[in-house]
């Protein structure tokens, strides 16, 4: 069988990253004050963020330009290709085109070095000499440790204790590219020894982590802060995915009906489908796009809508999002990536106004869709990636029904060599589901923070 793979030449690679904010059915609500409650200002991050990126975080241009020194290390893996999974439709019995992008091409594995890339860069122009920053599975620490030995950073990663414990690879690559990674919680911080006094035993949180994260921000002058999610400026950076694959489905000669990206804090699916998104809002097509998430940490489809902390502590700017509540703890599925109560808040207003949807599955059925995936199209997907495919997956099977011709486009926004754990346990037998029951969603939105009119 012929295999289709549309390249983009290098000179094709964007030169702008699209900033969606401006194309919003409404304006976003204002990030506010951890303490105050007051909106927030860029002085109020400055001592976290470098200048270049909080301008980014509340600009209202509708593209920004990638600085030349990101553009020159994205080349080492960008322009990313588009595949189309015959393989996977003929498997499928489908009519749809099934398409999907692969990121994990990367040094790093994953989509994530393409906002650490630019994050390393815009705090090293800054005079900063050492970044701090959680990681759950430990993709984003991965990325960053690499981004900071390419800009000469120190780099210090606080990893989620079960994964530290039980995924110890990533922790050996953010070592080999030079970076300290700890098990959070720690020691190190306040955060980290008031949870350890109390839970002993706990497998941690990215909450938890990011509290660590940003304590030894705040106590090094030389430090700041990063985050590989959520935030606005992390979905601009990768949207240099989105905009690649509207040239490369141009090529193609066809024009999606729906994107889909797996959701854990946003980004990658964000960077896909916003491009995508921007022209559904200005000429309004009727794109469906569909954020894949897991039953086990269902923020979109069973959170409400409402100001919350990023972390544990309620140390980060409150958000307006789709949340679980920061106290809540996920069921630990291997997609440690997709565990984490909120989401992005440019997402969360999106699916608000009905621009996008989300659909929620089981760790099972999508290990399934997984091992069909590297049974067809052989890329072997991270456990994260494989919630994108079982959506994929799902909607191809409803064309076979209806025999609508429909075109697919997915993220692929991993690979899972570093996941072959989860693969072991499917193949044995021995993966289970973890459904989210009532009673752990009403205990996690107890631990909202009230604020009057959110
Ligand atoms: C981190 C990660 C995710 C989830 O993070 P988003 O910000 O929602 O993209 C998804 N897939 C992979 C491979 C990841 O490493």
């Amino acid at each position: 069988m012929k295999t289709e793979r549309i390249d983009l030449p290098q000179h094709e690679l964007p030169c702008k990253w699209y900033n969606i904010a401006p194309d919003l059915p409404r304006p976003l609500d204002p990030p506010l004050h951890p303490g105050t409650g007051q909106p927030l200002t860029a002085s109020d991050l400055a001592p976290i963020f470098p200048m270049a990126l909080l301008q980014q975080e509340m600009s209202n241009e509708p593209f920004i330009e990638i600085p030349d020194d990101v553009r020159e290390v994205y080349k080492y893996y960008r322009p990313t290709p588009v595949f189309r999974a015959r393989n996977l439709e003929k498997a499928l019995d489908t009519p749809a085109h099934i398409y999907y992008k692969y990121e994990g091409a990367s040094p790093a594995g994953s989509h994530k070095p393409n906002t650490a890339i630019a994050q390393a860069f815009y705090n090293k122009q800054e005079g900063i000499k050492r970044l701090s920053t959680e990681t759950g599975a430990g993709q984003w620490g991965c990325a960053l440790s690499m981004a900071c030995s390419i800009f000469d950073l120190k780099c210090a990663v606080y990893m989620v204790r079960i994964s530290f414990e039980q995924k110890p690879y990533r922790r050996v690559m953010m070592e080999t590219w030079g970076a300290e990674c700890f098990p959070s919680p720690s020691e190190r911080t306040a955060t980290g020894r008031k949870v350890l006094a109390e839970y002993p035993d706990t497998p941690g949180s990215l909450g938890i982590a990011i509290s660590e994260a940003m304590e030894d921000c705040l106590q090094h002058d030389d430090t700041h802060y990063a985050l590989g999610s959520v935030l606005n400026h992390v979905m601009l950076h990768q949207t240099v995915i989105g905009e690649e694959a509207l040239k490369q489905m141009e090529l193609a000669g066809e024009y999606p009906d729906i994107i889909i990206g797996c959701h854990g804090g946003g980004s990658n699916f964000a960077g896909m489908s916003f491009p995508f998104a921007g022209r559904k809002l200005r000429e309004g097509l009727n794109t469906r796009i569909i954020a894949a998430e897991p039953q086990a940490s269902p923020t979109l489809t069973r959170g409400p809508f409402a100001y919350d902390f990023g972390d544990l502590s309620g140390m980060t700017p409150l958000l307006r999002m789709y949340t679980l509540g920061h106290g809540f703890i996920p069921a630990p599925i291997h997609a440690g990536g997709l565990r984490y109560h909120g989401a992005a808040p440019l997402v969360s207003l999106l699916l608000n106004t009905g621009v996008i949807e989300a659909q929620a599955f089981h760790q099972v059925e999508c290990y399934e869709a997984a091992l069909l995936f590297a049974r067809t199209e052989r890329w072997i997907p991270a456990p994260e990636t494989s919630h994108a495919i079982r959506c994929a997956i799902t909607e191809a099977e409803k064309c076979k029904l209806t025999g609508e011709k429909k075109v697919i486009l997915f993220n692929f926004s991993g690979h899972g060599l570093l996941d072959l754990s989860g693969y072991d346990k499917f193949l044995h037998g021995e993966l289970t589901d973890y459904a989210m029951p009532d009673e752990d969603l009403r205990q996690g939105l107890a631990s909202l923070p009230k604020i009057p009119g959110g």
